[in-house]
């Protein structure tokens, strides 16, 4: 059976992250900072992996 695989709706949060956002290269890989918020996320090797870890972070890890 197919699940609801469309989009989800914005997630009751300051920020989604879904706005601009800088790719920061670091010595660890890429760092991605949000442009909405300032919020950056953890070092990935990959810019890619950087962004997904912003995301995730910014819904568990939030200052609230
Ligand atoms: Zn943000």
């Amino acid at each position: 059976m197919s699940g609801p695989v469309g989009r989800r709706s914005a997630p009751p949060n300051l920020c989604d992250h879904g706005g601009p956002a800088t790719v920061e290269r670091v010595e660890r890989g890429y760092r991605v900072r949000c442009m909405v918020c300032g919020k950056a996320g953890p070092a990935r090797k990959t810019p890619e992996a950087a962004h997904k870890a912003l995301l995730v972070l910014g819904v568990r890890d939030g200052s609230r």
